[in-house]
């Protein structure tokens, strides 16, 4: 049977690339699988249903907390987000890593939880860089650029609660780099340790006499 998968937590400030690597990550790696969350928020002009995020009503959202249907949830800018249970354990259950593209107070519950899951914060080379980002992409006013600016203020509070950053001055390289901490990432002791404790035995036993 396969190992069982890691469970990757990706965050990082509005407009610093991290769907643009995930996607890349996915489509250039094979072990990968992407959680799609379910939100209340409603789907933006292409986005579709059971791709971006399953879309469902508050009391829809509610249920699915009752029955423990979540490995987290948040609520981010009026809205619920959730990771739907069933699908990550099935894919980390398949050997494959599975990969959260979530914001800050979710992550930091997906840690407390499940304490082998790693959690990699994407952030743009300065602070200059990610407001012409934000200005570039020409999807939001001037006010709501601002806010996210704000808020990415706040959330650099959490960066060192991560295990690891990434910094987005190339998305090829990023996504390499990434493939690459989270190979490593399968090398912790803590992940082996039938084999480790195996190999302490044999070792005794080979020196017994
Ligand atoms: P958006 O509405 O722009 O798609 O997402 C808003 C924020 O919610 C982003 O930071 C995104 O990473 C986060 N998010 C998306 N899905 C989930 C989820 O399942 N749980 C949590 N906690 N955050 C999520």
């Amino acid at each position: 049977m396969a190992n069982r998968g890691l469970l990757v937590v990706v965050s990082g400030f509005a407009g610093t690339g991290k769907g643009t690597i995930m996607k890349k990550l996915i489509s250039e790696y094979e072990n990968y699988a992407l959680s799609v969350s379910m939100t209340t928020r409603a789907p933006r002009p292409g986005e579709e249903n059971g791709r971006e995020y399953f879309f469902v009503t508050k009391e829809q959202f509610e249920e699915k907390i009752a029955k423990d249907g979540l490995i987290e949830h948040a609520c981010y800018v009026g809205n619920y987000y959730g990771t739907p249970r069933d699908y990550v354990e099935q894919k980390l259950e398949e050997g494959k890593d599975v990969v959260l593209e979530i914001e800050l107070q979710g992550a930091l519950s997906v840690k407390e939880r499940f304490p082998d899951s790693v959690l990699v914060f994407v952030l743009p080379p300065s602070a200059t860089e990610l407001k012409a980002r934000l200005v570039g992409r020409g999807t939001e006013t001037m006010e709501v650029i601002e806010k996210r600016m704000k808020r990415a203020v706040e959330e650099s509070e959490f960066i060192e609660r991560y295990d690891y950053i990434l910094v987005n001055d190339d998305v090829d390289r990023c996504t390499k780099q990434l493939h690459e901490m989270l190979q490593a990432a399968h090398q912790t002791p803590k992940l082996h340790e039938g084999f480790i404790r195996r190999l302490q035995e044999e070792l005794k036993e080979i020196t017994a006499n």
